[in-house]
């Protein structure tokens, strides 16, 4: 089996999305990059029976290579960022996650940039920005997405939810949490008064202090 442990991770954050709340249903989409293929969710599948078999694999210009299963509505939006995201540090994109996580969507209602409410906002980038509301599936919305990407690790699609890269899954995953967070805490505050709000020249210096989180 083509990226057969690709296939497993998909259907592992898959199945931990609906956990952790970042979607319900069917609703979101993940996907794996390796070389010129493309391990995804398929589309309208409960993720509770998925196994690793049931995960399409296509090439990166969409033809379909392994698996008997339609892939994923939102694919132009993840072939979109493989081919065409710049990660801001130059570094490999690999994976793609998109959610419906409730307080990101919100929050993509009222705002055309997520406020700076929090530092972590630095982990998407300098700012993350909303892109206007396109049909889900469609090109249209790859469009308005890489736009939006442009600079940044994710963003939030208008009335819609949530997209973030990463070089593994497990960073694009944890960068959906972080952003789901970051609209959690500004809409907790906004419900009880004004939040103050970060500069943008500090959230630029997190940006740069970030490179150097964690056990390196
Ligand atoms: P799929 O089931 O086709 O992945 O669609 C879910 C979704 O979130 C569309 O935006
Ligand atoms: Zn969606």
């Amino acid at each position: 089996m083509l990226l057969a442990e690709h296939r497993e991770a998909v259907c592992a954050y898959a199945r931990r999305m609906v956990a952790d709340g970042l979607v319900v249903g069917t609703s979101g989409n993940i996907s794996v990059r390796e070389g010129d293929l493309v391990a995804v969710t398929p589309t309208g599948v409960d993720y509770e029976s998925l196994r690793p078999e049931d995960i399409p694999v296509l090439r990166l210009d969409g033809t379909p290579v392994e698996g008997d299963l339609k892939p994923t509505s939102e694919m132009p939006m993840h072939l979109a960022i493989y081919r065409d995201a710049k990660d801001p540090d130059g570094a490999d994109i690999n994976a793609v996650v998109h959610t419906h996580s409730t307080h990101a969507v919100a929050v993509s209602t009222v705002v055309d940039e997520v406020p700076p409410v929090h530092y972590m906002v630095a982990a998407i980038g300098p700012s993350v920005r909303v892109a206007p509301y396109a049909t889900y599936g469609t090109q249209e919305l790859a469009d308005v997405m890489l736009t939006a990407l442009d600079g940044r690790r994710g963003c939030l699609l208008g009335n819609h939810g949530t997209v973030t890269y990463g070089t593994d899954l497990a960073a694009a995953y944890s960068r959906a949490q972080q952003l789901e967070w970051v609209c959690q805490v500004w809409l907790m505050a906004r419900s009880v008064g004004s939040p103050r709000l970060l500069p943008r020249a500090e959230i630029g210096h997190v940006v740069e202090r970030l490179r150097g989180y964690g056990q390196k």
